[in-house]
């Protein structure tokens, strides 16, 4: 079998997504894959349009050396758009090996370890008391696993941090919100201490500080939450912080889960070596594909470290379905953030994974599951779109 043609599809149902259809001279034998980068899509497209010269024509069952082939290519490697454009010609690979073979993907990948993938989605509120609400109808759709955050103008993150400055004398930034972490780290525990007085211990609850704290900030929110007894804090730091983990992880026994935004097996590798993390929050999409993650989860079971792949919505229900596939088979799986998506991203891929009582299953079809109708990715064009710059009361750009 040889790989004919890689096709390149960028859409916005409702979110923008880059997906990638592999096509080969076996008559119906095609792999589906995705590259999708939070806004970042057309360079991963051009990337993996780059890429594509060098396996076209080859055969598509050699994935560990077409995936090396493609890492070593350039001579520089790794980073996020180039590891998302491999691993959206991984994903493609295994589907392709998953269909010859008549077989789901998990099922290449040593069977089930469980009978679903325990998930986590996400329960916000304008006021703690909207939180409650929210987590409590999450609890009662079976959800064993819940995020809470304080929504404000910055979407759930920073929630009871997010000041109004309607008089602000700022040049440019007169009535603009702005983000002050005080409120922020006395808001998130208060928050907790509302959710385990109303809804008990029984529940499984996480926080997301998305990376907004300094680094003795994230020491003393860590340290404040213990009596709450998250399942885990994730991001209280940055990557660049890497210096302070250990400082962090010295100062608190709240159980933490980083690396959303890593991109190398090594980031990773540091973090279990240094014993900095409990949770592993690196996805397959932006990490080179199921090829590389299968390694990482490897090494973090050699450390005791379990996974939790990020999975907002600013990855699409291929990257998702390939990470269901993952952890189904996993022996070291923590949980799996979960979302739900719309009619119209439902319109343009079908085979989605699904949700019941608390588990998330892959379709038992042969190779991922998933398809895309092509046609209909073309009604929705792709916007292009960049990340909102959070500011402090002074005007300071803030990473977010
Ligand atoms: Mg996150």
């Amino acid at each position: 079998m040889k790989i004919t043609e890689v096709r390149v599809i960028l859409t916005c149902p409702g979110r923008n997504h880059l997906f990638v259809k592999i096509m080969t001279d076996e008559p119906g034998i095609y792999g589906i894959g995705e590259g999708t980068l939070n806004n970042s899509e057309p360079i991963v497209a051009k990337a993996v349009e780059h890429l594509s010269q060098l396996i076209i024509g080859r055969d598509p069952a050699q994935i560990e050396d077409i995936w090396h082939t493609l890492y070593f290519s350039g001579y520089w490697r790794g980073g996020p758009v180039f590891m998302t454009a491999i691993a959206a010609i991984d994903f493609a690979l295994w589907d392709i090996k998953g269909k010859v073979a008549g077989l789901p993907v998990y099922q290449l990948l040593g069977g089930r370890s469980r009978q679903g993938v325990p998930v986590y989605t996400h329960g916000q509120g304008p006021s703690i008391e909207a939180v409650e609400d929210s987590v409590r109808a999450l609890m009662e759709k079976g959800y064993k696993f819940v995020r809470a955050q304080l929504s404000g103008s910055f979407g759930s993150y920073g929630g009871g941090g997010v000041v109004k400055h309607e008089d602000s004398t700022v040049p440019g930034h007169k009535g603009t919100d702005f983000y002050n972490f005080v409120p922020y780290t006395r808001t998130v525990p208060a928050m907790f201490d509302h959710l385990r007085s109303k809804l008990g211990f029984e529940i499984n609850l996480l926080h997301d500080v998305h990376e907004q704290l300094t680094p003795i900030e994230a020491a003393q929110l860590a340290r404040s939450l213990e009596p709450y007894r998250l399942f885990f804090l994730e991001d209280a730091l940055r990557p660049e912080q890497k210096a302070y983990f250990g400082m962090l992880r010295q100062s608190t026994t709240t159980p933490l889960a980083i690396g959303e935004i890593i991109t190398s097996r090594w980031d990773a590798l540091e973090l279990f070596q240094n014993h900095w993390v409990d949770f592993i929050r690196t996805a397959p999409i932006h990490v080179g594909g199921i090829t590389e993650i299968r390694k990482i989860c490897i090494l973090a079971d050699s450390y005791f470290v379990r996974t939790a792949f990020h999975g907002a919505h600013d990855l699409g229900p291929i990257g998702q379905a390939a990470a269901v596939h993952v952890g189904l088979s996993i022996p070291n799986l923590g949980v799996q953030e979960w979302v739900e998506f719309g009619d119209q991203t439902r319109e343009v891929v079908s085979g989605l994974c699904y949700f019941e009582d608390g588990l998330v299953y892959p379709q038992e079809k042969p190779g991922l599951g998933v398809d895309i109708d092509e046609e209909a990715a073309k009604k929705y064009p792709y916007q292009q779109a960049y990340f909102t710059t959070k500011r402090l009361w002074d005007g300071t750009a803030h990473p977010y």
